[in-house]
């Protein structure tokens, strides 16, 4: 069966002398591992489609869950990041992120146009990388059912909390004396800071890489929003430390 759908290339393998197998992130089908015969061939015509944060409009014959690509012409390669080292190593990370935040074969319609709209942002320099970064990982995250809950204290239901501390592994927001003590590790969230990550969490799509604060919140919620994704997540990503290196 033949199926046509746009996606975007997170990962690419070399396979075989010319091939490459792709982790392709759609809209209607979640992650998929396609397979791209000759990709690497010299004037192969899938070649530029099949570049790593490029969105394709791929033909895809599956067989069996198996996709082989038939035919791919590229949508939009974000340029941006292709003319910078520290903007393709960060939409490199954006991309791991995805690949594990996505499902396997299960539809994802959330996480697509969230990481495209941050790949644009970023090739388009139309916030501060670091902007861009907090908010694509605190919104990714939401998605990805990691909401933290920032409405009020979890004890005493102070929407101001005092002094207010977030649970890095409990993602719950307490004043520092209401703390519970199985929150385990917090870190504390400056005012600014927590109305920057309740505008990230509840704001439309859309407008979600338009706002700014000031250089010494931007500093603290790149730390928070990195620290608790960390955290929930459990584990590192090479991309990202290969991103700091080059920053
Ligand atoms: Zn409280």
């Amino acid at each position: 069966m033949y199926i046509t759908t746009p996606g975007l290339i997170l990962r690419e393998t070399e396979y075989k002398e010319s091939s490459l197998i792709l982790t392709v992130l759609t809209a209607d089908r979640g992650k998929l591992t396609v397979q791209a015969r000759g990709a690497r061939r010299k004037g192969s015509k899938v070649a530029a489609a099949t570049q790593l944060l490029t969105l394709s409009e791929m033909t895809l014959f599956e067989n069996r869950e198996r996709y082989t690509l038939t035919e791919a012409r590229s949508v939009e390669e974000f340029r941006g990041l292709r003319e910078d080292l520290g903007k393709l190593a960060l939409g490199t990370y954006f991309a791991e992120l995805m690949d594990s935040l996505a499902d396997e074969d299960a539809p994802n319609p959330e996480l697509l146009p969230l990481g495209l709209n941050a790949l644009y942002a970023l090739s388009e320099s139309l916030n501060t990388d670091a902007l861009v970064k907090a908010a694509f990982e605190l919104r990714a995250m939401c998605t990805a059912g990691f909401e933290p809950a920032l409405a009020a204290c979890g004890v005493c239901g102070k929407e101001r909390p005092t002094a207010a501390v977030l649970s890095l592994e409990g993602g719950g927001l307490y004043c520092a004396g209401c703390r519970p003590e199985g929150a385990g590790e917090c870190v504390t969230l400056s005012p600014g800071v927590l109305d920057a990550m309740r505008h990230i969490i509840s704001v439309s799509p859309k407008r979600l890489y338009a706002f700014s604060v000031g250089p010494e919140t931007e500093r603290r919620l790149a730390r928070v929003c990195e620290a608790y994704l960390l955290t929930q997540l459990g584990r590192g990503f090479g991309t990202l430390d290969f991103y700091k290196s080059v920053k």
